[in-house]
């Protein structure tokens, strides 16, 4: 392998951290990592990743590229009791389109592994602290950067013993949604990076809570926005029979921040059994609460000229919906663009790293962002063509997805983000789309339509959703 430098600082221990880290490891000959928190031995939330103690689910494609970057993960979480969902349709419950999910993925990945976020990253992170040239320094507050004439050249940081300077020949910025990196750009005498943002207007309200062995056969339960109901909840059970609930809403719908109100929150919509579950659970946390006022993406790949060593991944980059559950995956995708740039060598490394991660990135804020207008119309702002050109298909698009199963895979590869979107903008996938259109006109013209698994499950409910099959806004809530 390549080696490009003597030493690469990462900032942020959190996912994108951790990530960019082990991707550095291959080609520097030793990477330090600083974080401003404590960072807990045991599989518990903490102070700069206030995210953590709201459900986080992993999807197949975040899962493998993580067994990838850190063989034996996988196995490492399901041996420490992290459930694992293997196309067994009684384990997920997803609304609007039924118990899909799992079996998207090719290959022997078609799983879903459930840890809670503290659980996984606190194993990814034990997987890259056994890496020899790797540190990991904790309570160490990241305060600026420190530039040379050939760009940056280093940090300086805080730690316990105050304040200290670190040489680097790369830094990355993975601080997170506290991204410092346009503030510095400006210090250094660069421009800002433009942004695109879609307005979602969410709030979240989130515990842990342990439910009775038995008195649920799912291990994730997710029902998500839609155009005519704009709330929704996911629950995703742990290791130790633990389970993370979240109730949520979008377009300024704030879900009560009490327990007994999520509850009766979640059973406006909620299948009867699961409600029942929720009422006789035992609650181990208070709720916390959160808002999530808009997707962001930092376009650092149409910046003319930007410092050399220096990089940003994760969530600084873009920071999508929460309820789509994509984030962690696609920090995951940015890391996999900087292994293949830094493949090809480290000339002009700043140029080629934003534009490589541009591609993954930009399939998901696409399906994001569909999905978000088809449910909060105008609401979300201004967005781009080919997005304000495809929402408007988003009734027929998701009515034809629940009906015809070779679509439904299609479209689950694509939102689990295992193919891109042009997997669905074949010719074939647009006679499919308008046969069913064309099906369905028909029916409404003769009989009712047969109720699907999702309208099912509404229906033993007594939810008042719309039936699932016109709902556009599909997506796995986190
Ligand atoms: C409510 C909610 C639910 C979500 N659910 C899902 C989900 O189901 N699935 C999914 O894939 N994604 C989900 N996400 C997104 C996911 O959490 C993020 O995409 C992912 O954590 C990105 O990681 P990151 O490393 O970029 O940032 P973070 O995980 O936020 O890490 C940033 C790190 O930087 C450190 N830091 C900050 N400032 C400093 C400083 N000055 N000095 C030193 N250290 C510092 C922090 O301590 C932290 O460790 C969710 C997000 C939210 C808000």
């Amino acid at each position: 392998m390549q080696t490009h430098g003597t030493h690469a600082v990462v900032m942020g221990a959190g996912m994108g951290g951790l990530l960019a880290a082990r991707v550095l490891a291959r080609h520097y000959e030793s990477v330090t990592v600083l974080d401003r928190d404590t960072l807990p031995d045991a599989a518990r939330p903490r102070r700069g990743v206030p995210q953590g103690p709201h459900g986080h689910t992993l999807l197949p494609r975040g899962g493998a590229l993580l067994d990838a970057f850190f063989p034996g993960l996988l196995a490492d979480l399901e041996g420490r009791g992290v459930p694992v969902i293997r196309d067994d349709a009684d384990e997920i419950h997803f609304e609007p389109l039924g118990h899909h999910l799992v079996g998207t993925a090719p290959g022997p990945e078609a799983a879903i592994h459930v840890p809670s976020r503290p659980m996984l990253e606190q194993r990814v992170r034990e997987h890259l602290a056994a890496l020899p040239t790797v540190r990991i320094l904790e309570r160490c507050t990241v305060d600026g950067l420190v530039t040379g004439s050939g760009g940056v050249a280093g940090v300086r940081a805080t730690g316990p013993d105050g304040p200290f300077e670190l040489d680097a020949d790369l830094v990355v910025d993975a601080l997170g949604r506290g991204s410092r990196t346009p503030v510095w750009l400006t210090e250094l005498g660069f421009p800002r990076p433009d942004e695109d943002t879609v307005k979602v207007r969410g709030a979240y309200s989130s515990l842990q809570l342990r439910i009775e062995s038995g008195a649920l056969a799912e291990k994730m339960v997710l029902i998500s926005a839609t155009a005519d109901r704009p709330t929704g909840a996911a629950m995703f059970r742990h290791e130790n029979e633990m389970w993370d609930v979240s109730v949520f809403g979008v377009g300024g719908h704030a879900p009560p921040t009490a327990t007994a109100g999520m509850v009766d929150f979640a059973a406006e919509f909620a299948p009867a059994h699961v409600v029942d579950a929720l009422r006789s659970a035992e609650p181990l946390t208070e709720p916390n609460s959160r808002t999530f006022p808009a997707s962001r993406w930092r376009r650092y790949d149409r910046m003319r000229a930007f410092p050399d060593g220096l990089l940003v991944l994760g969530d600084g980059v873009c920071s999508l919906n929460p309820t789509y559950g994509q984030g962690m995956t696609v920090a995951a995708m940015q890391a996999e663009a900087l292994a293949a740039t830094l493949r090809r060598g480290a000339h002009d490394l700043p140029r080629r790293y934003f534009r490589a991660a541009a591609k993954p990135i930009r399939d998901t804020w696409h399906l994001a962002a569909v999905a978000d207008r088809a449910i909060l119309g105008a609401a979300t702002g201004p967005l781009p063509w080919p997005i304000r050109a495809l929402a408007p298909f988003g009734d027929t698009f998701f009515g034809a997805v629940a009906d015809d199963p070779v679509l439904l895979d299609r479209f689950l590869q694509v939102f689990t983000l295992y193919a891109p979107p042009t997997r669905l903008l074949t010719p074939d996938a647009g006679l499919r789309v308008a046969r069913a259109a064309l099906r369905r006109r028909g029916q409404a013209g003769t009989t009712p339509p047969a109720p699907t698994e999702a309208n099912r499950a509404g229906a033993t409910s007594g939810s008042s959703a719309a039936p699932a099959v016109t709902e556009p806004g599909v997506g796995p809530p986190a």
